[in-house]
């Protein structure tokens, strides 16, 4: 018996770890999947804690291995979600991940909920990924063009919640998370 799924998609830098950290706060027993990634941490991140830091072998040993339930290359990086991040003993699980490993799990997962983030126009986002000082020019670059292409994905989930307004949002994301069962 796995938990309940919830996957939080939408364009890097739209706020995706902001909503959930205050969602995660508003609603006990869910749990946020640590990901794993090939990316170096940013100053302050904690391995196991923000990430699960990998070299590329070790990465691509266990897709080999068939341990992911989902992985994408976002940015010259890679990212997934461990099968094993699915099986915690919680009312239920959050997956903060890109559209191409959102469309995996759909597919993996059909009984998972998936919501799009949507910031309020591009600029907005481009202000937001400018303003992460921890990303050098060509990774900001990378993730707009990732972007671009994300935004133009936005139809094809079910929920889709529009970033302008953090407190709003919030509301609108814990009151999709309160439909999931047995949360
Ligand atoms: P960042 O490098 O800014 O932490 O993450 C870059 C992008 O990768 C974000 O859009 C984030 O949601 C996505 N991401 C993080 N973890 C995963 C994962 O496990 N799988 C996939 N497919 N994308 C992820």
């Amino acid at each position: 018996m796995t938990a309940p799924i919830l996957v939080i998609t939408g364009p890097s830098g739209v706020g995706k770890g902001t909503l959930i950290k205050g969602l995660l706060e508003r609603v006990p027993g869910l749990e946020l999947a640590v990901s794993a990634t090939t990316r170096r941490p940013r100053e302050g991140e904690v391995n196991g804690v923000d990430y699960h830091f990998l070299g590329e072998e070790d990465f691509e040993r266990r897709v080999a291995a068939g341990e992911f339930v989902e992985h994408a290359e976002y940015a010259a990086n890679r990212y997934g979600t461990l099968t094993s991040e699915l099986k915690r003993p919680a009312g239920g699980i959050v997956l903060e991940i890109d559209v191409q490993g959102a469309r995996q799990v759909r597919d993996a997962l059909p009984e998972a909920k998936l919501i799009f983030i949507e910031p309020p126009s591009f600029e907005d986002l481009e202000r937001r990924l400018a303003a992460r000082a921890s990303d050098r020019p060509e990774q900001i670059e990378r993730r707009l063009a990732a972007a671009r292409d994300e935004l133009a994905a936005a139809g094809e989930f079910d929920h889709r919640i529009v970033n302008d307004d953090l407190q709003r949002a919030l509301q609108e994301l814990s009151k999709l998370a309160a439909t999931m069962s047995p949360l």
